[in-house]
């Protein structure tokens, strides 16, 4: 209720988010969570939840009168669509030179995900959080947040016979010929559902090409993990279409905190403030940067500090299509959930996802996500005149990630004798480098914050998401996302509650 206090407040529902509600309500304390995205916990008229990949409707974006599908064309034709303007679940958000897409609903990225679940190589986990203890880290954190994600890998045996993964035994021997290490990649997914689905006992999600618009089924989204056991406590409340637009010390102690009401057209229906003792921004990593670049700016948090908006990376994601051989089908059965990846992150600086394109026919297409080492890292900052925290991200920054990419792909065609797919983001264009997946940074720890997420320059303001990441993961981030939140919160909860 509008002016109501509250012991502890979380900006967003993702993996930041949800651990922090989670932990914070295990010890004892009261939290309210903020989301401005929707609930997504009814059916709508065709008795789903979420919408199909192949058939967008309003439920698939948010706040698009027109469908923005990160592969924007087949065979050269642009395949987007007009759909109704609605808070739907992606939102494929323009940043200038780069559109990021993100979750949005309770849960965060957890709805919209492949649900890869990857802990990165130690030896590379030094370069991207210098100042955690790896130790710690891959004895405790990882551990503990692989274990409340549901995190497993596909079995193996099934894997060399399951018809909708042929296309990850294509990839796979076309890695290996070029003398590429080719790995199984972990995912949340429920496998034994998966092999449900295959037999044709249960109603079917990875193998209808559930994905980017939410899984029905067989995923394990934050919505089943770590919120339902925050929900299970009895203290953690969420307000789903909520938006927060303003933090700031309270003449009382603790901090005003300003909610817009949102009905499923956008529109502000009522303006809300409340009293917290504590804040913590789980907004992701553009929600939390742009929220305190806007903060800082406009004095609302005059003790923030100027590393506020800086260390934004785009964790080198870039994309492309290879054109096989006949003799080389892919299948028209894949699974949306991808399985496995190329690793050639040590010689290279790329690691390459094998991934669907669940299309429903026989494409002769190899599809990959690379995360690659791009060394750039842009900055928000506040424009006055427009009222937005601008990000200037550069579209030729992605250079450095398609060449490295190249690592893989150029010796993997000449190899095989088979050229790129240039039908896929736009007629004669071979890469996908407008977008990323994987935001990170913008608050980056032990810079913005102290090593524990706490913001410099005003106690018990936390940030505990992506931002904190400087820009890299070298692998998909969320897993590291939750297991640094989980080391932050149990610190902050053991010295500072
Ligand atoms: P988010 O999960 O982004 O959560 C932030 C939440 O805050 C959102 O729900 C948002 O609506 C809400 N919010 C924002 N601003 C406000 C505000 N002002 N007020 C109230 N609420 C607000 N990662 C992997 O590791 N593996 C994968 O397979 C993978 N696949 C991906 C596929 C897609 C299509 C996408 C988009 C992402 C994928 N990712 C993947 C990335 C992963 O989902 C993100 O890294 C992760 O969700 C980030 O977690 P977070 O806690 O930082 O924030």
């Amino acid at each position: 209720p509008p002016g109501a206090h509250v012991p502890a407040l979380v900006i967003g529902t993702g993996y930041g988010g949800s651990v922090a509600a989670l932990r914070l309500a295990q010890a004892g304390i009261d939290v309210h969570m903020i989301e401005m995205g929707m609930a997504w916990d009814t059916p709508g008229p065709d008795g789903k939840i979420f919408a199909n990949t192949t058939k967008p409707d309003r439920r698939s974006y948010w706040l698009r009168t027109k469908t923005k599908q990160p592969l924007s064309n087949f065979l050269g034709f642009p395949i987007d669509k007009a759909i109704p303007r609605y808070t739907g679940i992606l939102d494929a958000e323009e940043m200038g030179g780069i559109i990021v897409y993100q979750g949005r609903g309770v849960g965060g990225g957890s709805l919209v995900n492949g649900g890869m679940a990857v802990t990165p190589r130690r030896e590379n986990f030094p370069a991207v959080l210098p100042s955690v203890n790896t130790d710690e880290m891959y004895n405790v954190y990882y551990p503990r947040a692989n274990s409340a994600l549901g995190v497993s890998t596909i079995d193996p045996a099934w894997f060399e016979t399951a018809e909708c993964y042929q296309y990850a035994r294509v990839g796979r021997k076309h890695a290996q010929r070029s003398g590429f290490p080719f790995v199984f990649v972990p995912d949340v997914y429920d496998w034994d559902y998966m092999k449900q689905e295959a037999a044709g006992t249960v109603p079917k999600s990875a193998l209808e090409g559930e994905i980017l618009y939410g899984n029905n089924y067989g995923k394990k989204s934050l919505q089943k993990t770590y919120i339902a056991q925050a929900r299970a406590t009895g203290r953690v409340a969420i307000s789903p279409l909520h938006k927060v637009t303003s933090v700031r010390p309270a003449a009382t102690g603790g901090y005003t905190v300003v909610i817009d009401e949102i009905n499923t057209n956008g529109d502000t229906v009522t303006t809300k403030s409340v009293t917290a003792d504590r804040v913590f921004f789980a907004a992701g990593s553009v929600g939390t940067s742009k929220l305190l670049t806007k903060l800082k700016a406009t004095g609302a948090l005059p003790g923030l500090n100027s590393e506020v908006g800086k260390g934004w990376g785009d964790n080198g994601n870039v994309m492309c299509g290879r054109a096989n051989h006949l003799w080389d089908p892919t299948g028209k059965l894949q699974s949306s959930i991808p399985c496995s990846g190329i690793d050639n992150w040590a010689a290279g600086g790329a690691f390459a996802e094998v991934a669907p394109l669940p299309t429903g026919i026989e494409t002769f297409a190899s599809f990959y996500l690379s995360i690659t080492k791009n060394p750039h890292r842009a900055q928000f900052t506040w424009n006055a005149a427009t009222g937005t925290a601008d990000l200037n991200w550069q579209t030729a920054w992605k250079q450095p990630s398609i060449d490295m990419a190249k690592t893989i792909f150029d010796k993997i065609n000449a190899k095989e004798g088979t050229i790129y797919r240039t039908d896929l983001f736009g007629a004669y264009k071979i890469w996908g480098d407008h977008l990323t997946y994987h935001p990170l940074g913008g608050a980056v720890l032990n810079k913005a914050t102290d090593n524990y997420g706490r913001l410099h320059g005003h106690p018990g303001l936390y940030v505990i998401d992506g931002a904190l990441i400087p820009g890299n993961t070298s692998v998909n981030p969320f897993v590291t996302i939750t297991a640094l939140a989980e080391r932050n919160i149990e610190r902050i909860i053991a010295a500072d509650l």
